[in-house]
């Protein structure tokens, strides 16, 4: 039996181990939290950094293929990866999306349409206002970034720019959309739904697919992102989250080489989920086939929720088509991704204005 190693130990690798294990595969993970979510799960638990060479080697000592559920694993650390067994996505789509100057560059490169932005290493840098500063390295799920309607007072600015950043313009954006694709070895590749995200202080908060976008504009996305693939010469599955504008255009806002939040409704929704297809293109199988059988909303359950203990989960047992996702993670903090839940069928799109509603009950009184 071969063993697909994954660095990083979090839901994302926890759901790739599932569905690796469903085809025929060992699994072994990486992560420093001895009972993270993937941990839990895996034939090989291994307890270590994934940032510090000689563990992650020992990850990739122990396993026929590696891959990873993180996207901010230093490019070095990955090359000693790939030097002792094949590293899917390779460590050069890494180099490019790790720093979002870098994949900033790449996509003008490319003639990819994006907000107009610059290097930014001090307010001296930020020449007009609304701007959107943003790390260029570690920054995710809206940390490390900051929206200015003005000039930031001294203190806030030290924090912001104590490391390098990149000032985009505010996108004034009617919709946020994701194309999750999965590219195989030999370069072929399926696309799932595009989906219609919304996000909540910088987090996603809730997917539905398909999205409510008129189908050119959806083919439209799904060039760029094919096309992005493509020149980043991608394995596996990666998401290209855009942003659409009021005339219609679409934006670039950044691409994540791996599955994704915004793919979760795949598991439910398609005939194969972005995990899966995600096992198959860098294990080297065929990929299976992506319809969906209807329309799913995916609704993210945060560490909020559980302020005042677990949240009744009966409440859910009667909704039609809902499936209750949960990672297994012990401590539920503020802003900390505990589960999520997905709608398929009929009630899909009811379910998608209901969200707020199921949330607020869910909360415990
Ligand atoms: P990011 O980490 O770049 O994906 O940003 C997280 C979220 O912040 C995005 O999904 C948007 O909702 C919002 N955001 C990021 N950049 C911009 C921008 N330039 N204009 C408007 N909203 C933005």
């Amino acid at each position: 039996m071969k063993t697909l190693g994954i660095l990083g130990g979090g839901q994302l690798g926890r759901l790739l181990a599932r569905a690796a294990r469903d085809l025929g595969w060992r699994t072994a993970a990486l992560d420093p939290v001895p009972d993270s979510p993937a941990l839990q799960v895996v034939d090989e638990p291994m307890v270590g950094a994934v940032d510090d060479p000689e563990a992650a080697k020992r990850l990739a000592r122990v396993s026929d293929v590696v891959t990873l559920e993180w996207e901010l694993i230093p490019a070095p650390v990955l090359e000693e990866v790939a030097a002792l067994r094949p590293l899917y996505p390779k460590p050069s789509v890494l180099a490019v999306i790790q720093d979002r100057l870098t994949q900033k560059r790449f996509l003008e490169a490319g003639g990819f349409p994006q907000a107009p932005f610059a290097e930014a290493s001090s307010v001296k840098d930020l020449p007009h206002y609304p701007v959107v500063v943003k790390r260029r390295r570690h920054g995710y799920d809206g940390k490390g970034q900051a929206r200015l309607a003005g000039p930031p007072d001294p203190e806030a600015a030290a924090a912001l720019f104590a490391a390098p950043c990149v000032r985009e313009d505010l996108v004034p954006f009617d919709k946020e959309v994701s194309v999750i694709l999965t590219r195989g070895r030999d370069g072929r590749t399926t696309v799932f739904p595009v989906a219609e995200n919304l996000h909540r202080g910088g987090v996603l908060h809730a997917t539905r697919a398909p999205a409510e976008i008129p189908p050119e504009t959806a083919a439209a996305a799904v060039e760029l992102a094919l096309k992005a693939a493509r020149a980043l010469d991608m394995v596996g599955t990666m998401a290209v989250e855009m942003f659409l504008l009021p005339d219609g255009r679409l934006l670039v806002n950044e691409i994540a080489p791996r599955v994704h939040n915004s793919g979760h409704y795949t598991l439910e929704a398609c005939a194969t989920s972005q995990f899966e297809q995600h096992a198959r293109a860098v294990c080297g199988q065929p990929l299976g086939p992506v319809d969906a059988e209807g329309p799913a909303v995916m609704v993210n359950l945060m560490g909020e929720l559980w302020e005042k203990g677990e949240p009744d989960w009966s409440l859910l047992e009667d909704v039609p088509g809902l499936t209750l996702h949960l990672y297994g993670k012990s401590a539920a903090r503020p802003g900390r991704k505990m589960g999520h839940y997905t709608v398929v069928g009929a009630d899909a799109v009811e379910e998608w204005l209901r969200a707020d509603e199921r949330l607020a009950a869910l909360r415990r009184a």
